[in-house]
């Protein structure tokens, strides 16, 4: 049984604990340097990047999780966590930095002020199943992959709409990232990923 951390600064972080042990994992919080070093892989939940990015340095875990990342700990991003792990971001504060991980430029509140949410169904490579049962994706003042780099591969694109083509999962090596929430439709499937990631 892997052991899953989730970072516990802000976002929907018992959801998200929920699903890993839902999925065979056995899940933590994680919000000092002591609790990183005991997880095999750990999810970045959603909320908002530039306030996790201060709060990481706070707690003395920026270094250490950026230094995990760049050596091989696998990761799941979701919304903010994508921003996190993100080389490149556009439309960051100025002073805002990321951990790093996956090899893109994402671009902050992408889907524009007039969209703040919206939800639509997705084809996502490595989820079983999901051309016949899409994975119902639920975005949240999210961020889109402007360009991913050439290890990076595209897991999924919006279909329709003024947002069609935009993509909005990738995967690089053992590190994961969704734009939207997989943690608030009850879906397990990308969490089951992301535990069979951790696996190996
Ligand atoms: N807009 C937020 C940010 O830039 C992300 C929103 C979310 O995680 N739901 O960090």
């Amino acid at each position: 049984r892997p052991t899953v951390g989730v970072l516990a600064l802000q976002g929907d972080v018992r959801e998200h604990l929920a699903m890993l042990e839902t999925c065979g994992a056995t899940s933590t919080s994680v919000r000092r340097p002591a609790e990183l070093e005991r997880v095999d892989g750990l999810v970045i939940p959603g909320g908002e990047s530039t306030t996790i990015d201060k709060l990481l340095r706070a707690f003395d875990l920026f270094e250490p999780l950026r230094a995990r990342i760049a050596a091989g700990m696998p990761a799941f991003g979701s919304c903010a966590g994508m921003i996190l792990l993100a080389d490149r971001i556009v439309g960051g504060t100025a002073d805002q930095q990321t951990l790093g991980g996956l090899d893109v430029t994402v671009r902050r509140n992408a889907f524009g002020r007039q969209v703040d949410s919206f939800e639509t169904d997705l084809v996502v490579a490595g989820v079983p199943d999901s051309a016949d049962h899409p994975v119902h994706a639920v975005f949240i003042r999210a961020p889109w992959v402007e360009e991913a780099g050439p290890g990076v591969q595209v897991l999924a694109q919006v279909e329709a709409g003024p947002a069609a083509g935009r993509i909005v999962a990738v995967r690089e090596r053992d590190v994961l990232a969704t734009s939207f929430h997989p943690e608030i439709t009850g879906d397990l499937r990308l969490h089951r990923l992301f535990v069979q990631i951790v696996e190996g």
